[in-house]
């Protein structure tokens, strides 16, 4: 059984209102600086550490779409808010391990984090059996190339990391859709710099895949940039529900 979330109190609701608030403008900001249409760009509001009663609260502001980065925390927190008769777009994007695969399918709407065809075949596998509708998937591309960071390898050639190897897997498995690529500025690049690169990257992987939309890139520090580069899914935790104590 999974218990309902508690509510929030009023001056919590008031603090997500104004977060929310500064969130929408600088988006709309950034969109009418690019020449862009707001409406394509989806904010995903990264509730990691906070409660179920918070993503609750952001539903009930408008927020169709939540984030998260740990199974662990996920899982559960996916629970209670559906407990609270609440129906939200599920995003993971962190890290994922293969043998989450199959919790992960049950909640989620969206993987932004594949970025080996190990994993795909994983999340294929666990979507065949675990959903009645295919999962969709984004590529998390490497900026900096540095393997160890996580992300799939642009031009590798790398049968199990290279960009192209895992887009291809991953719009061949039926129980998955190759919507784009995602990515994190590297720690330590301007996101000037890093989303110009992503750009890039995301010119070539349309040529092949040009369904494949979809490109999520953007923090709270970092999103008027993305959008100058064409995100169309900024991915917001600290901006919308405070500073966490955790670094994470
Ligand atoms: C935590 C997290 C975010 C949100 O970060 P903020 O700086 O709090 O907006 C975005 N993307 C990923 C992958 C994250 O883990």
């Amino acid at each position: 059984m999974t218990g309902r979330p508690d509510p929030v109190g009023p001056d919590r609701r008031a603090a997500l209102t104004a977060g929310l608030a500064v969130v929408r403008t600088r988006i709309a900001d950034a969109c009418a600086a690019a020449g862009r249409d707001p409406a394509g760009v989806t904010m995903i509001a990264v509730t990691k550490t906070y409660p179920a009663g918070d993503a609750v609260a952001l539903t009930g502001l408008g927020v169709t779409d939540l984030g998260e980065n740990r199974d662990q925390e996920a899982a559960p927190k996916a629970a209670e808010v559906a407990a609270a008769g609440v129906t939200a777009r599920w995003h993971f994007i962190g890290q994922l391990q293969r043998n989450k695969a199959r919790s992960v399918v049950r909640y989620a709407d969206v993987v932004h984090s594949v970025d080996s065809v190990r994993l795909a075949r994983a999340l294929a596998t666990a979507a065949e059996s675990g959903r009645d509708r295919p999962l969709e998937t984004l590529v998390q591309v490497s900026i900096d190339g540095d393997a160890a960071r996580g992300g799939a390898l642009p031009g590798a050639a790398d049968a199990d990391r290279g960009l192209g190897p895992v887009a291809e897997a991953l719009a061949g498995l039926g129980s998955l859709r190759l919507a784009g690529l995602m990515a994190v500025a590297p720690l330590g690049w301007e996101p000037e710099r890093a989303f110009a690169r992503l750009a890039e990257v995301a010119e070539g992987f349309r040529a092949g895949h040009p369904a494949a939309t979809a490109l999520s890139a953007g923090m709270s520090g970092d999103l008027e940039v993305a959008i100058g580069y064409g995100a169309t899914h900024v991915r917001v935790g600290s901006a919308l529900l405070g500073m966490r104590s955790t670094l994470r």
